[in-house]
C-alpha cells in the first residue's frame, strides 16, 4: 500500500457525470479535487472519429462489455452490454444522440418528492451545459437552448439520403414533424442534434475534462479501478483503488463522489457493504448500512429492429463497390472531418405515441443506414447487403431489474438482470411500436429504396409472431439508470442532493440516481444531473467550510458530518 494522499474531492469514475464533476468542482481553485478512472486515457482515434463508434461498441479495452444474466423473457438470451471504460465513460462510445427526455419525466421525479428536479428546475443546466451550434435555426431556439456551455451540440454534418426519406415517409404516415426534439415540442420525426464539435465526437472528456486537466488542483488518474469506498464509522473518507497491480488509498477530507455508472455505482456501494442486508450477508461483507435499495430499479431501453434490403444503395455496406466509396470518405474525414464517417449513423429518429391514449409520445426510432445486427458484433450481413434498419423502443417501461454482486472480489463483473418484458404493458407497447414502424417503413417515399424487408420478414405479422420476433432478437438501446434510485421512500438509495441515505460524506451523481427513466437518450440528462450536483456540492462545502471558521474547528476529518 503506497502512502495515502488527501483531496477535498474524490471521484470514482470518469464517465459522463464523473468528468463534468471534476471540471465544476476544481475551478474556483479552492478545492483539491481527484478524478479516478478505470480505464485508459480517451486517445483511441476511434473514440474521436464518430464513425468509430462500432468498433469501441466492440472494443474490450475501451468498454466492460458486459453481459446480463439470461433474460427469461427474451428466450433466455444472456445480452451484450457495452459500457464505456475510459475518460468520458459511455459518452466516449455511445452514438451521440443528443436529447433530454421529455418536461413530464422531470416534474413526473418532482412528484415523487424530489425537489428541485422538475423541469422548470433542471431546464437552467440543460442550457447551461450545451453549446447549441444550431439556436438561431430552431423553433424558440432563445428560449430552449444555451450558448457557451462546454457540451457542444451540432447539427449533422453528413445526412445519409435514407434520413431524408425516413423523415418524408414519418410525415406520409401522418406523423408530427419536428426541428428540435429537445425544444417545445418533442413529438414528431426529425434528425437528431449530435454530442459534436466540428465533426468529431464531443465526448464529456472532450466537453469538460479537457479544458481543466492543467489545473494544478486536479488529479486524474487513470487505469485506477476503485474497489471500494473507506469508511470511518458512519462517515466515508476515502477511496481504495487498484492501479500497477497495487492498492491505494485516497482520503477525502470533504466528499467521495460515485460517478461509476448505473453498474459500477451499485456495486461500489455493495462492495463497500452499503446495500441489501441479504446482500451483504451472502458475500460476508461488513455491513457499514443496510440499504435495501441498492442495485434494485434497473430499468433499461429495449429495441426492436426492422430490417430491409435497399435497392438504391445509398447505405453502408462492405460489399466491394461500397469499399470505394469508404475510401473516399477516409480521405473527406482525414482532410477537413466532411463525409459519412463524421455520422453517428444514427442520425434519423423520432418520438411518436404508441397508442391514441398516450398523453405524450411513448416510442422512440432511430435509424441506420445499414444491417444493425448484434450491436455491430456481427459483420457478416454488411459483406452481403445494402440495407437500412429502423428500431423503436418503449420509453418508460414498467420492468425493473436488478445489479447484484457475483461475489465479493471486486474485479468480478456483477450479475445484471434487467428482466426486461416482464409485464404485458411493456411487450404491447413495443408490438405497437413495431407495427408503428412497419407502417412508416411501407410509405410511398420508401417505394423507390425498398427491395425486401430482411428480418423479421414478410410472414411475421400476428401479434403472436411479432412477440416471438420480440422475444428472440431485441437488443439494448444502452440506458440502464435507476439503481441507486432519488428519493424518500425505504427502497430510495441518495435523497435529492445525491446524499447516500444513513452515511455521510458520500454521493452518487450519474445515471444510477435516476428514479424512473427518462423519455429518451441518456447522456444529456446524466450531464444535466452532474452539472446540478456539483452546485449542490458546491454550496454543502461553502456551509460546513464557513460553519467550521465560525467555531474555529480543524478543516478535517469530522467537520462534514452533519447532512
Ligand atoms: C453504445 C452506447 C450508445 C449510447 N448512445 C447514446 C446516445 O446516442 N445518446 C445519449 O444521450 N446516450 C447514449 N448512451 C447512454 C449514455 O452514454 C449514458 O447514459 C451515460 O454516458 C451514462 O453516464 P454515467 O456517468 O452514468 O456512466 P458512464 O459514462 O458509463 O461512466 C462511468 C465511468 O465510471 C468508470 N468506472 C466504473 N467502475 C469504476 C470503478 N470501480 N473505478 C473507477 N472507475 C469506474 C467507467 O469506466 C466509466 O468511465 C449510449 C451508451 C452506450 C454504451
Amino acid at each position: 500500500m503506497s502512502q495515502t494522499k488527501s483531496y477535498d474531492f474524490v471521484i470514482a469514475g470518469g464517465g459522463s457525470a464523473g468528468c463534468v464533476l471534476a471540471n465544476r468542482l476544481s475551478a474556483s481553485g479552492k478545492w483539491q479535487v481527484c478524478l479516478l478512472e478505470a480505464g485508459p486515457a480517451d486517445t483511441s482515434p476511434f473514440i474521436h472519429m464518430p464513425a468509430g463508434i462500432i468498433p469501441v461498441i466492440r472494443s474490450k479495452i475501451l468498454n466492460w462489455s458486459f453481459w446480463t444474466a439470461p433474460q427469461k423473457n427474451c428466450g433466455n438470451r444472456a445480452m451484450y452490454w457495452p459500457r464505456g471504460r475510459t475518460l468520458g465513460g459511455s459518452s466516449s462510445i455511445n452514438a451521440m444522440c443528443y436529447i433530454r427526455g421529455h418536461a413530464w419525466d422531470y416534474d413526473h421525479w418532482a412528484s415523487l418528492g424530489n425537489d428541485g428536479w422538475s423541469y422548470k428546475d433542471v431546464l437552467p443546466y440543460f442550457r447551461k451545459l450545451e453549446n447549441f451550434e444550431a439556436i438561431g435555426k430552431v423553433a424558440q431556439g432563445d428560449r430552449f437552448h444555451g450558448q457557451g456551455g462546454p457540451l457542444n451540440v451540432a447539427e449533422p454534418r453528413y445526412v445519409n439520403p435514407l434520413m431524408k426519406v425516413f423523415i418524408t415517409a414519418g410525415k406520409q404516415a401522418g406523423h408530427a414533424l419536428t426541428d428540435d426534439f429537445n425544444g417545445p415540442q418533442q413529438e414528431g420525426i426529425g434528425l437528431y442534434h449530435t454530442m459534436q464539435k466540428g465533426g468529431a465526437r464531443c465526448s464529456n472528456a472532450r466537453a469538460y475534462l479537457e479544458p481543466a486537466k492543467n489545473r494544478p488542483n486536479l488529479t486524474v488518474i487513470t487505469k485506477a479501478q476503485a474497489t471500494r469506498v473507506l469508511f470511518e464509522g458512519q462517515r466515508a473518507v476515502g477511496v481504495r483503488y487498484l492501479n500497477g497491480g497495487k492498492y491505494h488509498d485516497v482520503r477525502a477530507r470533504v466528499e467521495v463522489l460515485l460517478s461509476a455508472g448505473a453498474i459500477g455505482s451499485p456495486q461500489l456501494l455493495m462492495l463497500s457493504g452499503v446495500g441489501p442486508k441479504a446482500e451483504l450477508e451472502r458475500h460476508r461483507i461488513e455491513p457499514v448500512q443496510v440499504l435495501p435499495g441498492v442495485g434494485e430499479n434497473l430499468q433499461d431501453h429495449l429495441d426492436i429492429h426492422i430490417t430491409t434490403i435497399e435497392k438504391t444503395r445509398h447505405s453502408i455496406s462492405l460489399r466491394p463497390l461500397a469499399l470505394l466509396k469508404s475510401i473516399v470518405n477516409v480521405f473527406k474525414y482525414v482532410f477537413g472531418h466532411r463525409g459519412e464517417l463524421t455520422s453517428n449513423f444514427a442520425q434519423a429518429g423520432g418520438f411518436i405515441k404508441s397508442d391514441d391514449t398516450q398523453p405524450i409520445p411513448d416510442l422512440q426510432f432511430h435509424v441506420v443506414p445499414f444491417v444493425y445486427a448484434n450491436h455491430g458484433q456481427t459483420l457478416a450481413p454488411l459483406f452481403k447487403h445494402y440495407a437500412y434498419t429502423v428500431m423503436t423502443c418503449f420509453l418508460r417501461p414498467e420492468s425493473r431489474g436488478t445489479v447484484k454482486l457475483a461475489n465479493a472480489d471486486p474485479l468480478m463483473a456483477p450479475v445484471i438482470d434487467a428482466n426486461y418484458l416482464a409485464t404485458e404493458r411493456d411487450m404491447t407497447a413495443l408490438v405497437n411500436g413495431f407495427r408503428k414502424a412497419r407502417e412508416v417503413l411501407a410509405q410511398p417515399a420508401f417505394a423507390p429504396h425498398r427491395a425486401n424487408e430482411m428480418e423479421p420478414g414478410p410472414a411475421v405479422t400476428s401479434d403472436a409472431q411479432i412477440r416471438d420476433y420480440i422475444r428472440a432478437k431485441s437488443e439494448t438501446v444502452y440506458h440502464p439508470v435507476g439503481t441507486c434510485k432519488m428519493g424518500r421512500d425505504a427502497m430510495a438509495v441518495v435523497d435529492p442532493r445525491l446524499r447516500v441515505h444513513g452515511v455521510t460524506g458520500l454521493r452518487v451523481v450519474d445515471a444510477s440516481i435516476m428514479p424512473t427513466l427518462i423519455g429518451g437518450n441518456t447522456n444529456a440528462p446524466t450531464t444535466m444531473i452532474a452539472e446540478r450536483a456539483a452546485d449542490l456540492i458546491l454550496q454543502d462545502a461553502a456551509l460546513q467550510s464557513s460553519a467550521r471558521n465560525f467555531l474555529h474547528e480543524p478543516a478535517e476529518p469530522a467537520a462534514y458530518a452533519a447532512k
